[in-house]
This record gives structure tokens, sequence and C-alpha cells, in this order.
């Protein structure tokens, strides 16, 4: 029984990925073809977030979306898609789950641009404040490229410097080597370490003292092409973090 639901996840997992596939050489087709296109209209602020999600070119968006749509052989038309994509921007989805995947990797797709905008051109390094006074649990995981908070931290090779990633525009940026991401915290007996032998190279860290988690992946042990596709096919890994979180408040109820 078990073995044989553990397979069927594998399957569904399998054809997901053929189907991310097929989008993502869509997207690297669509960025050879018209990605100095676009990339030339960006306009970049100077201060962070460069190009936040909301500023970029919807045209080349619903451009890109429409891309996808043909190559899953979706049949639409643009002004549907203008309109979809305008309500969305007011609040209201109703889009059909697939769609709405398309759409997350056409936005993934132009955001990248910005992030390569600012690789090529240089980080104005530390323009942006690590962790403000403002927001301190936000300000060092929200992208410095497009603002979108990440919750994903990789540890690279050789030396195991730890870096954000951003999985919405592909940015990376050095972060505190240890501790916890959102608070700071260096308090290592407040900081577990999760990890599931199903996913080797991969730990999800949970901080005891503001509580939040986040997922980091061993480079050097796990080498990803694809950090969305892993943040993805490792949300099991999140789900088990969350129900332990849960656990543990209820534990200390318990006690208190
Ligand atoms: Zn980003
Ligand atoms: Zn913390």
């Amino acid at each position: 029984m078990t073995k044989k639901s553990k397979l069927v996840v594998a399957e569904n997992v399998e054809q997901a990925y053929q189907k991310y596939r097929q989008l993502k050489l869509e997207v690297d087709a669509w960025r050879q073809e018209r990605g100095s296109y676009w990339q030339a209209s960006l306009s970049m602020s100077d201060e962070s977030p460069y190009l936040p999600i909301s500023d970029l070119p919807q045209d080349a968006i619903i451009e890109l979306w429409q891309r996808l749509n043909l190559s899953a052989k979706v049949e639409i038309n643009d002004s549907d898609l203008w309109e979809m994509w305008e309500q969305l921007k007011s609040g209201n989805n109703r889009m059909e789950a697939e769609m709405a995947t398309r759409l997350q990797i056409a936005v993934n797709g132009v955001a990248k641009l910005a992030s390569q905008t600012v690789n090529e051109t240089g980080v104005p390094e530390q323009k942006w404040n690590p962790r403000s006074s403002e927001h301190p649990e936000k300000s060092v995981v929200a992208c410095p490229v497009c603002g979108e908070i990440s919750t994903l931290a990789v540890l690279t090779a050789p030396d195991g410097k730890r870096v954000m990633h951003c999985n919405t525009c592909n940015f990376e940026w050095p972060v505190q080597r240890t501790g916890c991401l959102y608070c700071g915290s260096e308090d290592s007996k407040k900081l577990f370490y999760l990890k599931n032998e199903a996913f080797p190279g991969i730990e999800m860290g949970v901080c005891q003292v503001c509580g939040q988690y986040f997922k980091e992946i061993d480079g050097r042990m796990l080498y990803a092409a694809d950090y969305f596709w892993e943040d993805m096919r490792t949300l099991p890994l999140n789900y088990a973090t969350e129900r332990w979180i849960e656990e543990q408040v209820r534990k200390d109820n318990q006690i208190n």
C-alpha cells in the first residue's frame, strides 16, 4: 500500500517535471529571440528593489505567457489574457491552475531579464540595507532586484558561502553564513535543522527566536540546475516543517 502510493507520487512528480521542462525550454527560446529587445526597455530604479514585479513591462509578460499557452496547445486570445491579467492585479484570481502556472513562469522569465541586467552591469553594492530597522524580519530575505521574499538559501561550492536565491528573478545575494536568516539570531540552541533522507543535501532551518523557517540547499552535496524546480519538488519538506512547528507550539502550550 505505502509502496504503491509512493510510486504514484513519483510518477506525478515526473509528469509535472516534463510539463515544467517543456515550458522552461520555451522561455529559453523566447529569451534568445526577444530577451535583448525587452532588456533594452527595462528601466531600473537606483534603489532596491531595482525592478519590482509590478513595474515589469506588461507587454513582455503577455507575449511570453501567450507563447507558453501555444506551447501547451491552449488557444486563447491576447485580449482574454489581458483581461485575466487585469483581474489578477485587482486581487481577483479565478484562473485555472495550469493557466496560473504558465503566467507565473512568464512573470519569472521576464523578471530574469532584470536580474541579468543587474548581474551584467554589476550590483550597486550595499545600496540595499540587509537588515533595516523598519522591517527587520523581511529586509534580508527580500530580493534586492524584484523585491519578492525568498525562503531559499544555498550553501555554494566550494567553501559553503551562504547566498539567498530568488525563485522569481533568479538573483542571488550573499547573506550571513550562520544563524537565522530572518531575525539574525546566532543562538545555535534555538536554530533547529530538520532533514529527511528522501531529500539529501536539503535542510529546513527553524528558528525558535522568531518562529520562521527557511530551506537550505547544500550546493556542495546536491547540484541543482534549476532551484525553482528544486524548491517545488521538495515542498513536502515545507509541509513537514510546518507540522513540526505546530507540534512544538502544542507541546509548549501543554508545558506552560
Ligand atoms: Zn528576485
Ligand atoms: Zn529567527
